[in-house]
């Protein structure tokens, strides 16, 4: 709907400080996600989606969401569907060549960029628009993404940790069993770390 995709663009500030609230539940789903499929799950987060974003962006479900970047206004509302930036058919009261009744997107997208936190996203290069992701949840797209550069960045820490462990068990092995303590071992263990007193024994003189 034209008036309210307008009024998303004026109040930009605002959506993506929703958004930022909204893509980390995304990303905390992902296990749900992955349960019961992602693929599974596509139709009905798509179906959501498609309403949720069709309203308040005339989202046209092209897969590959770039609002984030781009002020909060719909590139692919624009008639050549063009994703960076307008062409230079833009008339003088900013409106579209193609449709001259419709602001043109990227006049919206500039001046809702400038109302945003991370508004100089909009001079990022967007690729083409890959049609065969067209209909797809870009919701789930980011969702799976971001969780597995999660899990990329904790494996990694983990080989990371298990090195250097590795290395402090060869300069000290003491410092760094490599299993567990047995059970009897502990509790001698236990209160000689809660010890705090040293006793020194007195030599006859
Ligand atoms: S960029 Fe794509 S996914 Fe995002 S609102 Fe526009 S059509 Fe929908």
């Amino acid at each position: 709907m034209y008036t309210v995709r307008r009024f998303v663009v004026r109040h930009s500030r605002f959506f993506e400080w929703v958004y930022e609230c909204f893509e980390p539940m995304l990303v905390f789903l992902d296990p749900v996600w992955s349960r019961f499929g992602y693929n599974r799950m596509e139709r009905p987060v798509a179906f959501a989606e498609r309403h949720i974003k069709g309203l308040l962006f005339d989202c046209q479900m092209c897969g590959q969401c770039v609002l984030s970047s781009t002020g909060m206004s719909c590139p692919m509302n624009c008639p050549k569907n063009l994703r960076n930036g307008p062409c230079g058919g833009v008339r003088e009261n900013g409106h579209c060549e193609v449709k001259p009744a419709m602001k043109c997107v990227w006049v919206d997208a500039w001046e809702g960029a400038s109302r945003m936190k991370g508004g100089d996203k909009i001079s990022i290069v967007q690729p083409p628009v890959d049609r065969s992701l067209e209909g797809s949840s870009s919701w789930l797209r980011v969702a799976r993404e971001r969780a597995e550069e999660k899990r990329a960045t904790r494996d990694a820490a983990r080989e990371a940790m298990a090195e250097a462990f590795s290395e402090a068990r060869e300069e000290e092995p003491a410092a760094a069993p490599l299993a567990t303590e047995p059970p009897n071992a502990q509790p001698m263990q236990e209160a000689e770390e809660s010890t705090s007193v040293l006793t020194v024994e007195k030599t006859p003189s």
